[in-house]
């Protein structure tokens, strides 16, 4: 039976990715050894890191002016390495989520911070337009998507000021111009491998300005020197990241996925909205189209709508654990068909319980 898999991270990714990395993981390319047993200094890995950087650089429409490298520590270190190399005093942060909370928490641990808006007593139910950021500051620092309250920014502000963003639950889900960023950085477990890897992507001249002394592994540009093989990356990871990325080149591009992310995300929005039993508490306008929240008008019904679910092989649908309520993750790999099982399921439930 068919299992829908609305995880929030690791989560879904493509079928036929999934098949081909487990075949290298036992052979790869026939040579006899796992790609778990390659050396990362082969000509083999070589090329596979080759390929995988130059489909983030086409995917993404990126000039010769950004270096792509694949880290470890997650998206969290990037909340540590973004300020160590970027901030000399002071740098704007929006606070948008508890994502965007630990990396102002971080950062103020080598600079000054300053917050330009805060969602936080509002429950980050929404992403303010209004903010100004201030000349004099280093960098901006935003996060695209939240992954845990489900809302995503649609806009990013018009500036000469270096925009970082976090993109670790909508990179590749949409079209943007990303030469506007001057850093973007995503771990890899949502739409893109296995988790252990991280993408960063950054304009070399944002790095020129820094005179502090950075420990090796949280230098970016010691990484872009060493073509991210300072140390053994994750090979694996890499490996699974270039399949996914074939993947949606294979599709037609990032805007096609947008098309089919737009759509999915619209169908449960109005079946939530539309559902006397449920209810969405994000404002329209910075709804993400990759994690849709949504909560039971009435508690009582929590037992009885966990058992309908689970009962239908849909895993992954319980809420982060600082919000409750549900989340559906419904990120590129994931079918209009699950979605609309989704959907008729909370039709199901309706039907017998209101
Ligand atoms: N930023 C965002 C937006 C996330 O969703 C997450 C993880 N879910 C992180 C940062 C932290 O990523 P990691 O666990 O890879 O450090």
């Amino acid at each position: 039976m068919k299992i829908h898999n609305f995880n929030a991270g690791p989560s879904i990714l493509p079928k036929q990715v999934i098949r081909k990395s487990a075949k290298a993981v036992i052979d790869y390319n026939q040579c006899g050894l796992s790609l778990l047993e390659i050396s990362h200094r082969s000509i083999d890995f070589e090329k596979i890191m080759e390929k995988t950087t130059n489909l983030v650089k086409r995917l993404m429409n990126l000039n010769k002016d950004y270096a792509v490298l694949f880290l470890q520590g997650g998206a969290t270190l990037q909340f540590t390495m973004v300020p160590y190399n970027l901030m000399k005093t002071e740098a704007a942060y929006l606070d948008t989520g508890i994502w965007a909370n630990n990396a102002i928490e971080e950062a103020k641990k080598i600079g000054k911070v300053r917050i330009l808006f805060s969602g936080r007593e509002k429950k980050y139910s929404y992403i303010s337009k209004n903010y100004k950021i201030p000349d004099e500051v280093d960098y901006f620092h935003c996060t695209s998507n939240n992954t845990i309250v489900g809302t995503q920014m649609k806009i990013f502000p018009n500036t000469s000021i270096p925009i970082i963003c976090d993109m670790s639950s909508d990179i590749f889900s949409r079209k943007l111009n990303f030469c506007q960023f001057g850093l973007i950085y995503a771990s890899a477990q949502k739409n893109i491998s296995s988790a252990g890897m991280t993408i960063v992507i950054v304009k070399k001249e944002i790095l020129r300005k820094i005179k502090r002394n950075i420990p090796s592994y949280l230098d970016y540009k010691i990484h872009i020197k060493n073509n991210s093989l300072l140390n053994t990356p994750n090979v694996f990871s890499i490996y699974t990241s270039m399949l996914t990325l074939e993947w949606i080149e294979n599709k037609g591009g990032i805007s096609i996925l947008e098309k089919e992310n737009q759509q999915k995300s619209k169908l449960l929005y109005d079946e939530i909205d539309r559902n006397n039993l449920f209810e969405n508490r994000i404002h329209k306008e910075d709804r993400s189209n990759m994690n849709v929240t949504f909560f039971l008008k009435k508690k009582n019904l929590k037992k009885d709508f966990d058992y309908m679910w689970k009962k239908e092989n849909i895993v992954g649908l319980e809420g982060h654990r600082s919000l409750g309520g549900y989340r559906a993750s419904i990120y590129n790999a994931i079918s209009l068909e699950s979605v609309q099982f989704l959907i008729e399921v909370m039709k199901e439930f309706e039907r017998i319980f209101s």
